[in-house]
Formats: structure tokens, C-alpha cells, sequence
């Protein structure tokens, strides 16, 4: 069987999530693990190596495509156009408002040296971007409606770790459930962003912290929290710990439209995930894409490319003939 030989660079959850994802697949190899800290300080589950990041090069022709796992707000920004000059690469870049940005310096590094870049993989940007495609072209004249959670937003807790007196925190996004209703009977509601999702933190206060300023300077953070009805819950660490150790989440894309004489006949399109473990999932999704990254080379493609321009056949291990018999 002919292997696809895949590193790993940036071991954090994503990075550990890819670990696991590559063994679930038959047809991937996992052959080292890049990382910028020291080597020996990073201790991967199973027996792979471990590089440090700016040896990379020593590995060009033995890795067929590198799988970023590093944070999109500093790290792949820098990473992938850098790395996509030495391997077919993919990541998983979320900033939404930055994905023109990146896709250009991914492109133009990647088709100088030849390499294919999938970038901004996962489940949003990723399988809900495709989501939001299918509906916009089947639907048109349709409305989009997309909600996350409940799940652990890893942005919100930063924020919250941030304000004075706090130890340590997590923050749920929750969908409110009369708007997601409204939704899916086609209703076509406006909603604003505070009947969309309410957010929920609980957080651990560092001893002689104030709980009421605590809470204020929370509930009143602008962007992160003052648009929304957000309720504050004091924890104990070992609450924390015991009841909040995961990265859960979930989320609804939905499309609604109307055909027919006067839009007498009403559609609803939804594609929905409920996930354990958020890195874990989004690892999964960018094995399946570190695939197609890999055939696309194969067959001399170049440049930066993101879900919307890669055919679903090019992610499966299956052939074209078993899908069309199995799948189609
Ligand atoms: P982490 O913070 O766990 O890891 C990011 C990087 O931090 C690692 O790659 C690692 O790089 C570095 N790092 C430094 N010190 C440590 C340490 N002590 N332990 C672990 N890592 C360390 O981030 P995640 O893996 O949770 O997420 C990465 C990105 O994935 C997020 O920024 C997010 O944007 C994106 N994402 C996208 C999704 C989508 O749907 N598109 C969904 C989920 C996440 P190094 O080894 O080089 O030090």
C-alpha cells in the first residue's frame, strides 16, 4: 500500500488531534513531528521523531505534505507561506476577515516553489464554508444563518483569563434556542447578535479578587462580551478542572429559501456538527485534506487553494469507482 508521509508542525491540541487522525487512516504515515521549542521538551504520544522547526528543510523530500498546527492568530500567518516554500502544505487558519490576506501569501510562495497550500481547513472556515456554498448556489435569494455552539470558545476564555483577579476560565457559546427554531421553520427571522447565542463563564477568582468587578469588567467587554447576555459563574479550580476540562462544541449552518408562484413553497438546508473534542474533529478534517493536497500535487497542481476549490472525491481514500458504487 503506498503511504502519504505526513508531519506534524506545532504540537498543541490540533497538533496531537493530527497524531491520532493520521493513524485512523490507512493510507498515512506519520514521519516527524516540527516544533519550535526544544526537541526533546515535546513528547509526542507514539514513537516519532522530533525536529526542530528550522531543520525542516533537512526533511524536504521525506515528508509529502505538512499539516500546520499552530495558532492562527500569529503563527500560520508567518508558518505557512514560509513552510509552503518546502512541502505540499495545510492548515487551518480561522481568522475569517484575514483569509483573502493569507490566501495571497500562500499563493504566490506556494506557486513560486511549486507546492500546493490548502488553507483555512476545519469545520468553520472548512466543512461550514462548504455548507454555506451548497445552500447559496441551490437556494439562491435564500437567507444564512450560522450558530455555534454550545462549545468552548478558546478566544472568549483568553479574554476572560486577561481581566485582573481572574485565576482561570472557560466560556460557553450557546445558541438560543427559540432563535434556532425560528430558523428552522423557515421563518427567515432577523436576528441580532444578542438573540443569536448567549455566552456562559465560569471562572476561577484569584484569592481577595473582587467578584462584583470581576463579573462588570466581564459582562462589559466590548466585542468579546457586551453584545451578548452573558452570565458569570464562580468555581473552584477543582470545579474547573473536574466539569470543564474539555474543548467540546457544536454548531448549525442553515440556508432557508422559498420557490415556486410567490414563494409559496418554503426549503430548509441544514448541516449540523456536535463534537467531543473540537481539535480532535478539526485534526480529522485536515487529514482528509492533507490527501487531497497530496493528489493534487501528484498531478502537478500549484498554488493556494481552500475547500471551495477542491472536488470531495480528492479527500477520500476510496476510488472513484468504489464511491460512485458505495457513496454516490
Ligand atoms: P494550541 O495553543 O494548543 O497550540 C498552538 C501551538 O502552540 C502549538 O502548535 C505549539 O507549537 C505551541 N506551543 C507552545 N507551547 C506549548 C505547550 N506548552 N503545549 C502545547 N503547545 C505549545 O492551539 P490549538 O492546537 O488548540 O489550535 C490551533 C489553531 O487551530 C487555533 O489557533 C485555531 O485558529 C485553529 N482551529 C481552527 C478550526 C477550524 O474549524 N478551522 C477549529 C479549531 C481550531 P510548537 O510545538 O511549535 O511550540
Amino acid at each position: 500500500v503506498f503511504m502519504i508521509r505526513i508531519g506534524i508542525l506545532g504540537y498543541g491540541n490540533l497538533g496531537r488531534g493530527v497524531e491520532y487522525a493520521v493513524e485512523a487512516n490507512e493510507d498515512m504515515e506519520l514521519v516527524a513531528v516540527f516544533t519550535r521549542r526544544a526537541p526533546a521538551s515535546v513528547k509526542p504520544r507514539t514513537n516519532v521523531p522530533v525536529v526542530a522547526a528550522d531543520k525542516a528543510a533537512e526533511w524536504k523530500d521525506k515528508v509529502d505534505v505538512l499539516i500546520l498546527c499552530g495558532g492562527s492568530a500569529t503563527d500560520l500567518p508567518k508558518q505557512t507561506p514560509e513552510f509552503a516554500k518546502l512541502f505540499n502544505v495545510v492548515d487551518s487558519f480561522d481568522t475569517h476577515a484575514n483569509i483573502p490576506a493569507h490566501f495571497a501569501a500562500v499563493d504566490a510562495a506556494a506557486k513560486a516553489a511549486g507546492h500546493v497550500g490548502v488553507i483555512s481547513v476545519g469545520w468553520d472556515p472548512g466543512l461550514f464554508s462548504l455548507a454555506r456554498v451548497y445552500g447559496n448556489a441551490v437556494l439562491t435569494g435564500g437567507t444564512d444563518y450560522t450558530f455555534w455552539g454550545r462549545g468552548v470558545s478558546q478566544g472568549h476564555s483568553d479574554a476572560i483569563r486577561r481581566v485582573p483577579g481572574v485565576k482561570d476560565a472557560k466560556q460557553y457559546t450557546v445558541p438560543v434556542p427559540a432563535a434556532l427554531e425560528a430558523v428552522r421553520s423557515g421563518a427567515n427571522p432577523t436576528l441580532s447578535t444578542r438573540e443569536k447565542h448567549t455566552r456562559e463563564c465560569y471562572v476561577v477568582l484569584e484569592e481577595g479578587a473582587d467578584a462584583a468587578a470581576v463579573e462588570k469588567a466581564i459582562v462589559t467587554m466590548p466585542n468579546y462580551f457586551s453584545d451578548y447576555d452573558t452570565t458569570v459563574h464562580f468555581i473552584s479550580e477543582e470545579e474547573l478542572q473536574r466539569d470543564h476540562a474539555g474543548l467540546p462544541h457544536a454548531g448549525f449552518v442553515v440556508r432557508s429559501g422559498a420557490t415556486g408562484k410567490g414563494g409559496e413553497h418554503k426549503h430548509v438546508i441544514e448541516f449540523n456538527l456536535k463534537l467531543d473534542s473540537n481539535p480532535e474533529f478539526t485534526a480529522c478534517v485536515l487529514a482528509a485534506y492533507a490527501r487531497a493536497a497530496h493528489r493534487l500535487a501528484s498531478e502537478g497542481a500549484k498554488g493556494c487553494k481552500t475547500v471551495l476549490d477542491i472536488a470531495p472525491a480528492y479527500l477520500s481514500a476510496k476510488s472513484g469507482e468504489e464511491l460512485r458504487k458505495a457513496l454516490l
